[in-house]
């Protein structure tokens, strides 16, 4: 039988190069690049944002896309399409361009009041509709519509209403993938009017009602095909606490004969010691002599005084609740003294940034923190840290312990969500272990554990081995692209 090739229509609201505000951004590239590798017709629909320069990313206008309409209730909005490819591909990309809705300084959050944009519903309704106008005019009849959290997710809702005797989308399914429960796009009930939906499909316990709300995530959760999230456990986690699941526990479980967890890759192209032009110096890992080469610029650079007996510590993390970082902030005194030093890169509320800023000035010879969104920089920290910290209080995936793999950085986790699926301890298990972790979200727990891994720096041999081991982990795209495949198999089954 020959092989099928599919039709995929990736949904995102963020992509590498062009957007990030987080991990989705690296799934978003990482897994149509591998899709496409693999031989499947894959093409991507994004906003354009105003970050998104055109002449950097060589985007050209669509002729046959140049003007759009996209009704939405009784307002009728002109949307435009650029195309281009993520650099070094043949992916490609369609941009939605609208100025009023995407032409603004951030994603979501609205820079001058910190709260989000308040016409984010408005947003991503002609986002997710446009996605499927798109498609129409380019006659161009996705098998596969992946779909990707709450910015996509009214996109099966759509096909399923207002689409639902278009005989273009008749064998068009739907996935939709869950990178974060806590992120639902919940919207007062108006919102209903607004994506122009019949109103009446919005009452108490209706599919898209969430709390008196109308919700863009429950909506594809009822809706979607096939839901996936990016970890085994985190896929458990949801279904089975209100706390994980953000109140969508039970109807996660609704769908649990639909509902998959499939770890994200990593893109090995872009976080590799030995092809990685962001650091210092490149190395392998038949080469650590380069990773402390860069250990010693990044800490002179820092201002912090270099000792190879002393471990560097490195995070990297949008500055949420969901990190843990609150966990830190109680035994600050208690690790300032450990024989270590801790790189801190990060960016988001106000009350971490006041937290490591207070750090840093309480301790400046143990901790350097920047507190802003540098790529650069995060890749140094990876090439350059003995450790990586990521204490999260959930965690559906997590893409840093897998890039701290790569550049021999052992990372220390809560054991939560896809933390919990890549990182073994070592003190448990001294022949396989990868890294060090703990279990329950107390702060006299996430003190043991960095005495731990402090302490087991000092014996140098144990260390390199487990440096070694991480390194030696494959965490390509490739089996986790395999494993959407199948899903979009069964999908297509429905
Ligand atoms: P999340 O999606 O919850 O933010 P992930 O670990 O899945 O967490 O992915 C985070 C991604 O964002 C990683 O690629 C990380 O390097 C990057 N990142 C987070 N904060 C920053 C920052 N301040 N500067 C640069 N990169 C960052």
């Amino acid at each position: 039988m020959p092989k099928k090739v599919y039709k995929i229509l990736f949904a995102s609201s963020e992509v590498v190069p062009f957007s990030k505000t987080g991990g989705l951004a690296d799934v978003a590239s990482a897994l149509p690049k591998q899709l496409k590798q693999m031989g499947h017709d894959i093409r991507i629909v994004t906003p354009k944002y105003r970050a998104i320069n055109d002449v950097k990313y060589r985007l050209r206008e669509v002729i046959r896309l140049k003007e759009i309409s996209v009704k939405l209730g009784d307002k009728t909005h002109h949307i435009a399409i650029k195309s281009a490819f993520i650099p070094d591909t043949k992916v490609q990309v369609y941009f939605i361009e609208y100025p009023k809705y995407y032409d603004r300084e951030s994603l979501y959050v609205d820079p001058d009041t910190g709260t989000d944009y308040d016409d984010n519903d408005l947003r991503f309704f002609l986002f997710s509709k446009g996605i499927l106008e798109i498609a129409k005019i380019l006659s161009w009849k996705p098998d596969i519509i992946h779909c990707n959290d709450w910015q996509s997710g009214v996109v099966p809702l759509y096909l399923k209403t207002l689409f639902k005797d278009d005989p273009f989308f008749a064998a068009t399914k739907t996935v939709l993938s869950i990178h974060n429960v806590g992120y639902q796009g919940n919207f007062p009930p108006e919102a209903v009017v607004n994506g122009g939906l019949p109103p009446k499909i919005f009452y108490p316990s209706a599919p898209v009602e969430f709390h008196g709300k109308f919700s863009f995530l429950k909506s594809g959760i009822k809706y979607a095909d096939i839901v996936t999230t990016v970890s085994e456990k985190y896929a458990e986690e949801i279904q089975t606490t209100d706390e994980y699941g953000f109140g969508l526990a039970s109807d996660l479980h609704d769908r649990t004969d639909d509902l998959y967890g499939i770890l994200n890759g990593i893109d090995v192209d872009i976080w590799h010691p030995e092809k990685d032009d962001l650091i210092h110096q490149k190395f392998s890992k038949d080469d650590l002599e380069g990773k402390e080469a860069n250990k010693k610029a990044l800490l002179e650079r820092c201002g912090l005084e270099y000792n190879p007996d002393v471990p560097l510590i490195g995070i990297i993390s949008r500055l949420a609740a969901q990190k843990g970082f609150d966990l830190l902030e109680e035994i600050l005194d208690d690790i300032a003294p450990l024989n270590m030093q801790m790189i801190v890169l990060g960016h988001g509320d106000k009350v971490y940034h006041d937290l490591f800023e207070a750090a840093m000035q309480k301790y400046p010879n143990k901790f350097s923190v920047h507190l802003n969104f540098n790529n650069q920089l995060a890749h140094q920290i990876e090439a350059s840290s003995d450790f990586f910290l990521m204490p999260s209080r959930y965690e559906p995936c997590g893409l840093n312990q897998m890039y701290s793999f790569m550049y021999g950085t052992v990372p220390i986790v809560r054991s939560t969500g896809g933390l919990a699926d890549t990182v073994k301890d070592v003190d448990e298990n001294p022949q396989n272990g990868t890294g060090f972790t703990f279990e329950k979200y107390k702060s006299d727990k996430l003190l043991d554990v960095i005495q731990r891994a402090v302490n087991f720096y000092g014996g140098r041999k144990a260390f390199r081995a487990l440096q070694a081991r991480g390194m030696s982990q494959d965490f390509s795209w490739k089996r986790s692209a395999l494993c959407y495949l199948d899903i979009y198999a069964k999908a297509l089954e429905k």
